[in-house]
């Protein structure tokens, strides 16, 4: 409640801000400067007595004081809106000292500096990218390792003119993961420019681009188990079916339903192993084209989130074939962290009043309430030990739906028989089942 308070009180004061002067206004009046002197500039180069000349520059004088003055009055005004801003944020944010005793950007910095570029490549900020490994690069030059095998001389040349890129260097030295260059970051730009130029295609409505490179990748998708092909393919079909007044391509042979059912002849007979009950609806479909929305096909061809739903699925398998996830790593650990940052601060505000300290390295001792989206791996705490379950002690669900911990079962156990220690309700050990999360 009173973070909402502080925030509608922020966005308060920066509707005001919005209201204030701005830099706008003394650029307006900059304008205005050079105006009149160029008009005088004119007048004077153009054929005229040397007194009209020195009457024109007598007469500018009053007029471009007085501008000039007003530039400055903007400029008075529009720092004093941005000093008001900076004062508003102040008094909503003040500075906090985090309770954090390592720094883990200073003791893990090429580590930090390889997620943040891999970040910029992977959102398709390649020049910001290519910046930032060049300044990360000059800053804290990769130390040299002492066993190498060849003189710093020849690698630096080998460096310096591999295309011309300057702070882009494709290395083949994998020794360490954590260094810059061997993030590969051309390689990378590269192929995520690709996948940006296929996405742009994909909001453009052109399907195409992005099935030429399912169909070169179609191997390594299907041993996914990815349908990502055959439903660009089938939303292909969907869209041409719709015909020129929706797709707003040329209305002639390759569109419309009879451009659908050639498409579907050309292309559809490599999926027909694995999705002839889709291809068969496909087709049938053609049978009510004059009323397919009160068909039992409607589903098929309502395409409202179609092309947005495609993209999705194609950033996904791409980042997967390059070996990466499809959210940002960074923007994950970022949105978690900030999330969890509320309760690690009161945590560490009161273990440091009661001089008490956590020592499980690696983990926390609270747990950091995450969205769905977020969570990666999930774990079950056995209620009764309080144990994490383990492969070696699994979590199991007994007869009643109560959840325990394998060992724990066991210790419950009178002979073959237990009683949850959560519902009167008796079971048999034979009836409790593992459960693989
Ligand atoms: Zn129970």
């Amino acid at each position: 409640m009173e973070a909402k308070q502080k925030l509608e009180s922020l966005l308060d004061e920066l509707s005001k801000v919005n209201k204030l002067p701005r830099l706008s206004a003394a650029a307006r009046d900059v304008d205005r400067i050079i105006e009149l002197l160029s008009e005088a500039r004119e007048q004077i180069a153009g054929p005229m007595d040397p007194h009209t000349a020195s009457l024109t520059m007598a007469k500018l004088q009053n007029p471009i004081k007085t501008a000039f003055d007003k530039v400055n009055d903007d400029l008075k005004a529009a720092s004093s809106a941005h000093k008001k801003l900076g004062k508003a944020l102040d008094k909503n944010f003040p500075l906090k000292q985090l309770p954090t005793d390592n720094e883990i950007t200073e003791s893990h910095l090429p580590m930090v500096n390889r997620a943040i570029a891999m970040h910029l490549l992977r959102e398709g900020q390649f020049g910001v990218a290519s910046t930032f490994i060049a300044e990360a690069q000059t800053k804290n030059p990769p130390a040299a390792s002492p066993d190498f095998d060849e003189p710093m001389e020849e690698d630096e040349d080998d460096d310096t003119d591999a295309d011309g890129t300057p702070g882009l260097t494709i290395s083949t030295d994998d020794d360490d993961d954590a260094d810059l260059s061997s993030l590969h970051s051309q390689e990378l730009q590269d192929k995520f420019a690709e996948m940006y130029r296929i996405l742009q295609q994909l909001k453009a409505k052109n399907l195409l681009p992005a099935i030429d490179w399912a169909r070169q990748n179609s191997a390594e998708l299907e041993a996914r188990g990815s349908n990502l092909e055959f439903d660009l393919s089938k939303l292909q079909y969907v869209w041409l079916f719709k015909g020129p007044a929706v797709n707003a391509l040329p209305d002639d042979e390759l569109n419309g339903r009879a451009g659908a059912l050639a498409y579907a002849r050309a292309h559809f007979s490599r999926f027909q192993a694995r999705h002839l009950r889709e291809i068969q609806r496909l087709a049938s479909a053609m049978v009510f084209a004059p009323n397919l929305a009160a068909s039992p096909y409607h589903d098929t061809f309502s395409i409202a989130t179609a092309f947005s739903d495609v993209a999705t699925s194609f950033t996904r398998e791409f980042c997967s074939l390059l070996g990466l996830s499809a959210e940002s790593p960074l923007y994950l650990a970022v949105t978690a962290g900030a999330l969890a940052l509320p309760r690690l601060m009161k945590y560490m505000l009161a273990t440091r009043s009661k001089g008490t300290e956590w020592t499980t390295a690696g983990e926390l001792p609270f747990e950091t309430p995450l969205p769905e989206s977020m969570l990666f791996h999930s774990i079950f705490v056995c209620p009764v030990s309080k144990e994490q379950t383990t492969a070696d002690n699994p979590p199991m669900v007994i007869p009643c739906g109560h959840m325990l911990a394998h060992e724990t079962l066991q210790k419950l156990c009178k002979g073959n028989r237990f009683k949850c220690p959560y519902c009167p309700s008796e079971g048999l050990m034979r009836d409790a089942r593992r459960v693989i999360l």
